[in-house]
């Protein structure tokens, strides 16, 4: 469904991405890992439009969407939830989920949405009157999701969802990534946190500075000596 081929991004002079060709397959949970700097954050901010590419193309559902401002990357189905999850911390929760769905197509089922993310999130219902800014760091995360999942995306990109979470809602925020998957979904997910993205993810891209350096099933690259090495201090 989403098709990169050949991908270049640069920051003024500076190249960010080479040349990276990556494929997400319908309903499909791929995850992009890479140690800092290697430009996992470039790339899934290039697929979400908010990063011009310099070379290469992006096709999404059949659709060249490589020059197209970011608002249509929003229209075609792309929802990200970005780094540090950017919620407005000042405005309560139900308004964070709001401007998710501020998309005529999302708008008309936004009753509809609401409840479904709530189904997902149950402590969300609680919190709607509460500032965002008020909530714990594993329930900002939740509802950073939730507002991406209001927009009723066919593509979901998570960016370092794991981020300053604790190991115990961490493993809930995958088992709930691994939920929105299992509905059909497709997810593209960045991660540092290796064994975990791995072990959900259907496939696995490995990004070193800014270039694809191996791809595959994540049993297969985990058994993998160089990856033991560089990723889980083998
Ligand atoms: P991290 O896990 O630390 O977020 P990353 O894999 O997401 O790392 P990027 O943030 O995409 O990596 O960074 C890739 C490269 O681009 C790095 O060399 C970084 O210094 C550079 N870079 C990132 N953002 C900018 C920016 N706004 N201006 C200039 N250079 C940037």
């Amino acid at each position: 469904m989403l098709e990169l081929r050949d991908l270049q991004v640069a920051y003024g002079a500076a190249p960010a991405l080479w040349d990276v060709s990556l494929d997400v397959r319908p309903g499909e949970l791929l995850c992009v890992v890479g140690p800092n700097g290697a430009g996992k954050t470039t790339l899934i901010n290039t697929i979400a439009g908010m990063l011009r590419a310099r070379g290469g193309s992006i096709r999404f559902e059949g659709q060249d969407i490589t020059r197209l401002p970011p608002h249509r990357f929003c229209e075609a189905g792309i929802a990200l939830v970005p780094e540090g999850r950017r919620l407005f911390t000042g405005m309560s929760v139900l308004e964070n989920l709001e401007l998710g769905s501020y998309l005529p197509r999302a708008k008309s089922q936004r009753r509809q949405m609401l409840e479904e993310v709530i189904a997902l999130f149950p402590v969300i219902r609680e919190k709607l009157a509460s500032p965002a800014g008020e909530l714990s760091g594993g329930q900002q995360q939740m509802v950073a999701i939730a507002r991406a999942l209001m927009a009723r995306p066919s593509l979901l990109l998570l960016d370092e969802p794991s981020l300053g979470l604790s190991p115990l809602i961490v493993h809930d925020m995958f088992a709930a990534i691994r939920h929105i998957n299992g509905g059909g979904m497709a997810v593209l997910l960045v991660e540092q946190n290796v064994t975990m993205a791995m072990d959900v993810s259907h496939r696995a891209y490995v990004l070193e500075e800014g270039r694809v350096v191996a791809e595959g099933a994540p049993d297969d690259l985990l058994a993998r000596p160089e990856i033991q090495r560089a990723y889980l201090g083998v």
